[in-house]
């Protein structure tokens, strides 16, 4: 079956591959036995058909320029009648003998003798009537326009007869004649101008683009000659110089095979690239037997129409269907420059924690294509992220490398400690984290608070980077647009404490009862007493209409994400050590540099641990600054619509 992008036409019905399917295979080196492909010996005979045509009518024109048939002109019939001249004359045959030899030499010698001829035929002819008819021929052939163009028309035979081209030179004049436009474009020579007015002729660019259509077809045929016996497929594609190809190949022996065709490149938009078909040739550049990165290269450094010779996959491909995007929220850093196991380093997409993908294609189980959130406008082809299986089982090997190492070197740990007495830390009661859950990636969808039921705005960072006293100033600033959750504890309550007020005082059974049953979104003991912020105090003020501002502790991150309170993480970073200092000192604090250090270096770890259940991070270089961007990331809220995990909407 061939198939053709060329002008636009030509798709063979996909019956046409029954025949394919019929080809006796078992017969190998006997041609003869080879069922060739109907398409293919319809090139075959046709070319063989035009080749013979053409000789012919080539015969036929050099014979009509030696061979005089004397009776075609009533003159020359006269003539011939002379008894002076005849056919059978010898000097005539010497003249024509003459001719002839001098043909190929020089074009004013020859019309020197041909007025000669004309003369002496003058003198020959009896009547006025044919007397003047020569004298006229001898004039024109005497001007010197004529001989100027009789010498053109000598030199383009002579060319022609020399070359004669049985295929077209290339199927690119459009383009050739394109860059001599721009290599003319500097050139003030006359010569130069005269081409570049020429070249521009519209006209003589319709020519070039009719040659080009023409000769494509001319040279597919062609090429196709030396195929026959395959099913192969001849592919146009125009690529761009900015606009990848977006395609990857493999190397199966000899052959180059395509290996994946990445979506937003001008393979995958073409449609006429598929994998596992093998290429032949590019532009008529052999394939077979070039090793991919030869491919790679040579790929890299063409642009324009790229005509591809392909064998097409003999695999049934799966009906089209439509992909859907799924978004996701990335939970590991991916750098495919650091990555051995990505097929095409060239397109893998790199992203960091916490980054939305877009993923088109889920093909590959193990290689997906996506695009990062944001970058889809200017980046037109996908990358190749590894897919959310593949990432599992390759973070699941690595943990179990790391825990094995990690518990050879900690029972050693424990063999030497094992005499110390245990510390006890005051405990901070909190539902366990499941460790053995491997993140990769999270579906997300966007989101859109309703104006009735704001997101509660989640504050975290270091102490002393400043969260508490944003969330504060927030409370002072509106409080009838902001409120905190009423904790829960269970210490008598003083004489001014009001139930439901400052807390809600429960006793240790109920606390510990609720806590069991996940009610908590953190808690912690002090002085023999439990403390905690439950879910249900949260939901009050969110069913109030306020924004309810909650400053976490990084264990509460993932049970408050369990619960379906929506949260907006803010992450507050501190800013340089330097810079923390200076902020400090502005309160009357004088940390020392290792207590910097530390709120840094807290900092660090929380992003590094954390940094993907963050939705902002503001870096508190100054409050006020921060403060303003607190309150226009909260205000966002309203306006636009955020991704969260599409657990939450379920
Ligand atoms: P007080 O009993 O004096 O009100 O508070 C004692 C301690 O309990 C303070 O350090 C306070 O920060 C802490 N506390 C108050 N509410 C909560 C809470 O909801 N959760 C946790 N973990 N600690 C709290």
């Amino acid at each position: 079956m061939i198939m053709s992008h060329m002008n636009g036409y030509v798709q063979e019905a996909s019956g046409q591959a029954k025949s394919h399917g019929e080809r006796a295979v078992d017969c190998p080196g006997d041609d003869s036995c080879l069922v060739k492909s109907p398409h293919c010996s319809a090139h075959m005979e046709r070319m063989q058909h035009y080749q013979e045509e053409l000789k012919k009518r080539r015969e036929e024109d050099t014979r009509g320029k030696h061979d005089i048939d004397p009776n075609a002109s009533l003159r020359l019939r006269k003539l011939s009648q002379n008894p002076k001249v005849g056919i059978d004359n010898p000097t005539f045959e010497g003249k024509e003998k003459a001719i002839k030899d001098t043909f190929h030499q020089d074009p004013v010698a020859e019309l020197v003798e041909l007025l000669q001829a004309l003369k002496w035929a003058h003198h020959c002819l009896g009547d006025a009537q044919s007397q003047q008819d020569v004298e006229l021929i001898m004039q024109l052939l005497a001007k010197e326009d004529f001989k100027n163009a009789y010498s053109i028309y000598i030199a383009v035979s002579q060319q022609m007869t020399r070359v004669i081209p049985t295929s077209p030179l290339t199927a690119q004049a459009e383009d050739l004649c394109q860059e001599v436009q721009k290599i003319l474009l500097s050139s003030q020579h006359k010569e130069g101008l005269e081409l570049t007015a020429l070249l521009t002729n519209p006209h003589l660019q319709a020519l070039m683009k009719a040659h080009d259509s023409v000769a494509g077809q001319e040279m597919a045929e062609e090429d196709l000659t030396q195929y026959i016996g395959e099913s192969v497929k001849l592919v146009r594609l125009e690529k761009a110089r900015d606009t990848p190809l977006g395609a990857t190949v493999r190397n199966d022996m000899d052959s180059v095979l395509v290996s994946r065709v990445v979506k937003g490149g001008a393979a995958e938009k073409s449609g006429l690239l598929s994998e596992g078909d093998e290429i032949l040739e590019i532009n008529g550049i052999s394939i077979r037997g070039k090793h991919v990165n030869e491919v790679h290269d040579l790929l890299q450094q063409m642009q324009g129409t790229l005509t591809f010779l392909l064998i097409p996959s003999s695999q049934i491909k799966p009906a089209p269907h439509r992909q859907t995007v799924m978004h996701v929220r990335a939970y590991f850093d991916y750098d495919p420059t650091d990555d051995p196991f990505v097929p095409c380093r060239e397109l893998g997409l790199s992203f960091q924690k916490g980054d939305i993908l877009h993923v088109i294609s889920q093909d590959d189980t193990n290689w997906w294509q996506a695009y990062r959130d944001g970058d889809e406008d200017n980046q037109p082809l996908a990358g190749l992220v590894p897919g959310k299986s593949f990432q599992q089982q390759r973070e699941t090997l690595k943990k179990t490398i790391t825990d094995s190492s990690q518990e050879h070197q900690g029972r050693l740990w424990y063999a030497k400690k094992s005499k110390r007495p245990k510390k006890k830390s005051m405990s901070t009661l909190c539902r366990n984290i499941d460790y053995d859950d491997i993140l990769t990636y999270e579906e997300m969808s966007l989101y859109h608070q309703p104006a009735n039921r704001k997101r509660p705005i989640g504050l975290i960072g270091p102490p002393n980077s400043g969260h508490d006293e944003l969330r504060r100033r927030l409370l002072s600033i509106e409080p009838e647009k902001f409120a905190v959750a009423v904790p829960h504890t269970t210490r008598n309550s003083r004489i001014h404490e009001r139930n439901g007020r400052e807390y809600h005082f429960v006793s240790r059974p109920a606390f510990e009862t609720d806590l069991a049953g996940g009610k908590f979104i953190e808690s912690g003991e002090y002085e023999r007493n439990l403390y905690g912020t439950g879910t249900d105090s949260v939901r009050h003020v969110i069913n109030s209409g306020r924004i309810c501002l909650l400053c976490l502790h990084t264990k509460s991150l993932q049970v408050l994400r369990s619960s379906n309170l929506k949260p907006f993480v803010i992450f507050i970073a501190p800013p340089s050590q330097e810079r923390l200092r200076t902020l400090l000192a502005s309160d009357g604090k004088t940390p020392k540099p290792e207590d910097l250090k530390e709120v840094i270096e807290k900092a660090r770890e929380m992003e590094q641990n954390f940094g993907h259940f963050f939705d902002a991070t503001i870096v508190n270089m100054d409050p006020d600054q921060a403060f303003h961007e607190l309150r226009r990331l909260i205000d966002k809220l309203d306006t636009e619509p955020q991704w969260v995990p599409t657990s939450w909407l379920c």
